[in-house]
């Protein structure tokens, strides 16, 4: 089961080392809607999914994936719900 990941500064700066260059976050701007990043303790982007393209998810190599036994990556597009 995944464990909750804190929402720090400590979470924040490994996340953008994975979030920040994948493919799916700068091209939709994803940084420009609530909740900016840390998808995997915050939730999924508001922004509306029509609008988000799938362009591939680099949470597989984040160290906190392993850490918090997260599973399914994806998490600014499916939230934190686990896999799909
Ligand atoms: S698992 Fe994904 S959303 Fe969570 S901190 Fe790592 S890169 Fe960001
Ligand atoms: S949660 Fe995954 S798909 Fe979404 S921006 Fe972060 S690394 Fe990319």
């Amino acid at each position: 089961m995944p464990k909750p990941v804190p929402d720090d500064e400590e979470s924040m700066s490994e996340c953008r080392k994975f979030c920040g260059p994948c493919p799916s976050f700068k091209p939709n701007q994803l940084n420009e809607f609530e909740p900016h990043a840390l998808f995997c303790s915050r939730g999924k982007t508001e922004k509306p999914m029509s609008e988000v393209k799938n362009n591939g998810c680099s949470c597989f190599g984040c160290g906190l994936f392993p850490k918090y036994e997260l599973e399914g990556g994806f998490f600014c597009m499916h939230g934190t719900g686990g896999k799909k």
